[in-house]
Order: C-alpha cells, then structure tokens, then sequence
C-alpha cells in the first residue's frame, strides 16, 4: 500500500462526503485529516428539523464500509442518521479535528496552503473539498423584503411546529424541504398553511408496491433525458391524482430535464394528502413584501403570521477557492469526483451535484474515486 509521508490528505468538512472520503482513502493506506468548522461531525443534520427522515433508503444510504444498521428502519429519522455518522467516524478511527474552518486555500510551489481557524496554516499535497452542497442558506432578494414587519425565516432556522400551533403559516418553495415543513405545520396544528410555488413540482411515490423511488431515480441516469420525461409523464398520470383543481397542476416540463436542472422531485410524504384535504393550500409564488404584507405573483395580497422560505442554499465556496478559477458562473466547482480543474492538480471536490439517484450514495462513489485518484498520483509520486 502506499503511505503518504509527508503530509496528510486534508478534507474539508466533516459531514458524510468528508467523512466518507477519509475512510476511503484510510482503507488504501493515505493518512487523512478532517478538518471540521462545528464542535462536531454531521454539523449540518443536527441543524435539520426534527421530523426530517431520508427519502433514500438505508441500504442505498450507507458510506463506505459499514452498514446501517437494519434497526434504524427503511427510511432513517435525522438523529439516526447522526448517530450512524458518529459511529461511522469511530468505526473507521477517522482523525477528524473540530473548531477548525479553513477560510481560504492558496496555490503554493508543491501543492495546497489552507488558511484554518487560529492562524494555522497546513500545506498539503491533495485536499478534498466537502463543505456542502446545502452550505449557506439562500434568501431571494424581494423587493420590500427588510422592511416586512412580519416573521421572516429560512427553513434552515426551522425545527417543527410547537411555534406556530394555531398560526398562520406561508411556507415559500416547494421543493423536498418546503413540502416536508408545510405537512409538519399541518399535523402540527398551524390554523392555517399555504405553500407558495413558482414552478409546480414533480411529486413521485417514495415506493410503489414496495420499490424505492430511489431506485427508479439509480436506474433512469443511464437512459435518455427525453425517454425518461415521457416514461414518468405516463406513470405519474397512473399513479398520482391531479392536483389541478386544488392549485397544484400538473408540471409542463419533464420530470429528468428539472432533475438534470439540480430540481429533484418532490418525494410524497404526505403532501398529496394534505392538499387534498386542503389543510395545505397552494398559493402563487411570492413577489415581493409590502410591509405586513406579502405581495404573491397573481397579485393578491395576504398577511400570514409567519413566513418560513424553504429557497434553498448556495455553495458559499467564493472566499475559500473562488480566486482558482475553479468555479463556474453559479458558484460549483467545474469539476466534481476524482477529476482536477486544469491548473489544480490535488484539488478535489465531492458533494456539489444534486443528483435523482440519491446524493448520500453519490458521495459514496466519489469517496472510492477520489481515494483512488489519490493513490494512484501518491505511486507515481
Ligand atoms: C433537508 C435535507 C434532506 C436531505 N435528505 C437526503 C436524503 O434523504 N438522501 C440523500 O442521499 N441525500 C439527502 N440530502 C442531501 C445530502 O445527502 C446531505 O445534504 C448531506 O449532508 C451532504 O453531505 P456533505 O458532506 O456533502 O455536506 P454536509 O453534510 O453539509 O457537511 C459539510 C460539513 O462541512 C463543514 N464545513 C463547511 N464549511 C467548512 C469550512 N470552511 N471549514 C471546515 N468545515 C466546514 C460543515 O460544518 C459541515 O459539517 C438532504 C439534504 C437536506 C438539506
């Protein structure tokens, strides 16, 4: 086996892409160091809400070299989910170091210097970049939006629903996270929920008679975009009711061109359901703010108590690698997995891609490629 003398493989984060490439590369001999800004690992699912469950399943979940274990069930809650990643890291010994951010890395003569916490400076050969896809909270910017008077939070600040028993609630985006929080609010006694949508989202069935959604998700990636849009076009027509008439109709674009896009579909957990029973009311997308009020795109103009906008995150990697020229004109890395940007040979990046076949399995696969990229370049010295 090779043994990389002398400096470690720096990874950057400690949540699951981090955590399951430095086992990776533990398994092929390569020393590596975590490095992680909280005081622990899976810092980001300790911030998700309460009631959040995975919506891949516990098989295809798992990191490299340990199983979940089956008693965690199908669908894994958040705080199994943590303790698996705790366990995962004593499991593999893993040298994770806490309270460390690295702000910034510079190109030097023979590798990487990363900037850390404290002053630290720490060279290294290769570094692996895994401080998530789901980084730092992203809030449009709408017009009127600092002067609302009204109670305004990203879904990331979002726990569950005990706050807002008997209010009403505008739950903004209906992605995966936002259809998720407006079914909590629902069960959990908020007197009233609409869901502001843009672009009315692709809904699957997270299992039909038994089969993960997931897999279909695997299976589709190697079949044409336009086949796929069509196939899941018909089967959604069998198998989920239209939702038109409760202001939900059915999308106009494809199911695989949206997921290509980075827009994954909405895995039903209960939103079907609660639209149908009109406890989650969709509404128009949201235009701008008007004081206490919320101005939505059909021009009515409403004033919940509350507004909870599950808008998504950015990657937040400007400060730490934007002077590279490593990242495209959205802010993701050009290159993800065991390839290097031109001009950035030992810079690697895992986490950064949304994909339909499940992400935790795609950092996964990357973990394997990368460690053996690494090794690879650590042979031939
Ligand atoms: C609500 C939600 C539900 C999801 N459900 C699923 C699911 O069911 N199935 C699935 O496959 N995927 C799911 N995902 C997607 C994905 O699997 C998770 O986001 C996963 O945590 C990504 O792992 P990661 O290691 O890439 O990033 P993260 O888990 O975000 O970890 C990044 C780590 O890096 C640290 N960090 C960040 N910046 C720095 C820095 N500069 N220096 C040092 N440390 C830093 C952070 O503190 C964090 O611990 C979900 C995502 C979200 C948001």
């Amino acid at each position: 086996m090779p043994e990389n003398t002398t400096s470690p493989v720096y990874v950057i984060g400690g949540g699951p892409g981090g955590l399951a490439t430095a086992a990776a590369l533990a398994d092929r001999g390569i020393r590596a160091v975590v490095l992680e800004k909280a005081d622990a690992v899976a810092a980001s699912w300790r911030g998700h809400y309460d009631s959040l469950r995975l919506h891949t399943t516990r098989r295809l979940s798992a990191l490299p070299g340990l199983a979940i274990p089956r008693a965690y069930g199908r669908w894994l809650a958040r705080d199994d989910v943590i303790r698996y990643l705790e366990e995962y890291a004593r499991h593999h010994r893993l040298d994770v170091v806490t309270g460390v951010e690295v702000s910034r890395i510079e190109r030097t003569d023979s590798g990487w210097l990363l900037h850390a916490t404290g002053g630290r400076r720490l060279a290294a050969r290769d570094v692996v970049i895994a401080t998530g896809f789901n980084h730092t909270p992203y809030l449009p910017d709408w017009e009127g939006r600092d002067g609302y008077t009204g109670e305004l939070l990203h879904a990331r600040a979002y726990r569950n629903a005990d706050p807002y028993a008997d209010r009403d609630v505008l739950v903004v985006g209906s992605g995966n996270t936002g259809a998720d929080i407006a079914v909590d609010l629902a069960a959990g006694g908020a007197s009233r929920v609409r869901l502001a949508v843009r672009t009315p989202p692709h809904i699957v069935r997270r299992t039909t008679v038994g089969w993960p959604a997931q897999r279909t998700g695997i299976l589709c990636r190697r079949l044409p975009v336009g086949a796929v849009d069509r196939a899941a076009r018909g089967l959604a027509r069998l198998s989920l009711p239209d939702l038109a008439e409760y202001g939900l109709p059915r999308p106009d674009t494809g199911l695989y061109s949206r997921a290509v896009e980075g827009a994954i579909p909405v895995q039903d957990t209960g939103l079907i359901d609660a639209v149908r029973s009109r406890a989650v009311e969709p509404v128009a997308a949201v235009a701008s703010f008007d004081h206490d009020k919320v101005v939505l795109a059909d021009g009515s103009r409403i004033s919940p108590d509350a507004v909870i906008a599950a808008t998504g995150y950015r990657r937040g990697l400007e400060t730490l690698v934007g002077h590279l020229d490593v990242l495209d004109g959205r802010g993701r890395p050009v290159v993800h997995g065991p390839r290097a940007a031109a001009g950035a040979p030992g810079l690697y990046f895992t986490g950064y891609t949304n994909p339909i076949s499940g992400m935790l399995r795609e950092l996964s696969l990357d973990a394997h490629r990368i460690a053996r990229r690494i090794a690879r370049t650590t042979e031939r010295g």
